[in-house]
């Protein structure tokens, strides 16, 4: 097909055996795929060529993207951080409600919505802007292996911190392959109900539990999440459930996530995710002796927040993909008592942006403005230098009470493309402002809830057109 040209070259694939008859098995994840001459596997990202498992994603990938490491449902590393986030084609599971479905299931993806990175490109996009974090995220890094591991180990050799954004249907033999590379491991369990793993994500629980305990035995830092999907796994007992896991297979100290759902994929005949269901499941994890429960996808509530849990003191409050720490020390302990606040923090965290009173006078810049509306509290901006030499671009949040918040200043290199998210951070904040100079463009890419990359640009319509359902959905009985 002209249009899926993506796929025509395969990279060596590890954790291969080959079988009679010139078919190879994959051991990537739980699935085992037996896969024979010329077929792929499930995730249609791997494939048998010439009795040879390949992989048909290496260096292939949705935009490289800035975000905060609160997009990963990351609370206890250091909080604030700039990452960047890679996604890209593929994976070992089919969840009904998947909002990265356009780049999770191969089958939807077009060669305009491929980019093509080295390890080499990814590490110098990172250093170039100052980031600290890589995180291997969207539709899922597991069926990324090669690609994954062997810049992980470039950045972690430059001094880049490694995240891991995962559902972590994966076999032992890859978590051993990723220990030694991988610093954070953010895991999403999508339920504790191993029939609804079956039925809603096409996979199976127990390999995720121990892949999860594997990675907690390590001592690598492990945060998990859950999405509580209306009517489906927003159930107390899913979160007692989750919390017994937590609290007897890992250790009460792992932050717990309980995530809001929204419809999307083939389970669009439903509602957002109560958010009083959110908050009885934190109430229960917490009665339940787990540290440090938070919701996530959720704005205007206090349960996003940090307290010391020794003196109560507030360390650090959030606001939607946003933190700001208020009682904390460098070293990660509690600024009122010295508890050690079971935060992780990098040594030496790099410089925010420059933030400039105004954009440079002498200039012609050209502005798109986008405001928050309804759910959507996010956008993610591209901009593109198209000209032979540096320059630069800016952005500005816009606030009701404060309105002089000050021109946030991107450096972009000759003929650079680069993406970043800009998060509603404060309850009076409106919107967001993008300036771009001559020889430099900008477009919106509308973003729903954490962890989402947005094909679609906000000019082509709204959110809807990216969540574009496919037949309904039928729901299962629970
Ligand atoms: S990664 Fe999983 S789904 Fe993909 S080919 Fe390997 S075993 Fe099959």
């Amino acid at each position: 097909m002209a249009n899926r040209k993506w796929r025509e070259s395969g990279y060596p694939a590890r954790l291969a055996e080959k079988l009679p008859d010139g078919v190879v098995r994959c051991h990537l994840s739980p699935r085992n795929c037996k896969i024979r001459p010329g077929q792929h596997g499930f995730c249609m990202v791997r494939a048998n060529r010439g009795g040879e498992l390949v992989s048909l994603n290496y260096g292939r990938s949705v935009h490289a993207t800035e975000e905060t490491i609160e997009t990963e449902a990351v609370f206890h590393y250091e909080p604030g951080a700039r990452i960047l986030s890679m996604g890209n084609i593929g994976c070992m599971l089919n969840c009904d409600y998947c909002h990265n479905w356009k780049t999770s299931q191969a089958r939807f993806v077009e060669d305009k919505d491929v980019f093509h990175y080295t390890p080499e490109e990814v590490v110098d996009i990172a250093e170039r802007h100052g980031i600290q974090v890589i995180s291997w995220t969207y539709n899922d890094p597991v069926v990324w292996h090669e690609f994954v591991s062997e810049t992980a180990r470039l950045a972690s050799d430059r001094g880049i911190v490694n995240l891991y954004k995962s559902a972590f249907f994966i076999s032992p033999e890859a978590v051993a392959e990723l220990l030694p590379v991988i610093d954070i491991f953010s895991i999403s369990i999508k339920s504790m109900d191993p029939k609804y793993y079956r039925r809603v994500t096409k996979g199976w629980i127990e390999p995720v539990l121990e892949a999860t305990e594997q990675v907690y035995r390590s001592g690598r830092h492990v945060e998990v999440s859950t999405l509580m999907v209306t009517d489906l796994s927003d159930t107390e007992q899913n979160a007692r459930d989750m919390a017994r896991f937590v609290g007897e297979r890992l250790g009460p100290e792992v932050p717990t996530h309980f995530v809001r759902f929204h419809p999307d994929y083939k389970m669009t005949d439903t509602v957002r995710t109560p958010v009083e269901r959110l908050e009885r499941a934190r109430r229960v994890a917490l009665d339940m002796g787990l540290e440090h429960v938070y919701l996530g996808n959720v704005y205007d509530t206090e349960s996003t927040n940090t307290w010391c849990r020794s003196c109560g003191l507030l360390q650090i409050t959030r606001y939607g993909l946003n933190a700001r720490l208020v009682g904390l020390t460098p070293g990660g302990a509690c600024a009122g008592c010295g508890t050690d606040a079971r935060v992780r923090r990098l040594p030496h965290p790099a410089a925010p942006p420059a933030v400039l009173p105004d954009l440079p006078a002498g200039e012609r810049h050209d502005s798109a403005r986008f405001d928050w509306h309804g759910d959507i509290r996010a956008v993610h901006v591209r901009v593109v230098n198209t000209a032979d030499s540096p320059r630069a671009v800016f952005h500005r949040r816009l606030r009701r009470d404060h309105p002089d918040t000050g021109w946030t200043r991107i450096p972009m290199a000759p003929r650079e493309s680069y993406r970043f998210i800009s998060a509603q951070s404060f309850d009076d904040e409106t919107g967001v402002v993008v300036a771009v100079p001559d020889g430099c463009t900008s477009s919106l890419h509308q973003v729903f809830d954490r962890a989402h990359f947005p094909t679609t640009e906000a000019s082509a319509g709204t959110v809807n057109a990216d969540v574009t359902p496919l037949p309904r959905y039928v729901r299962p009985s629970r």
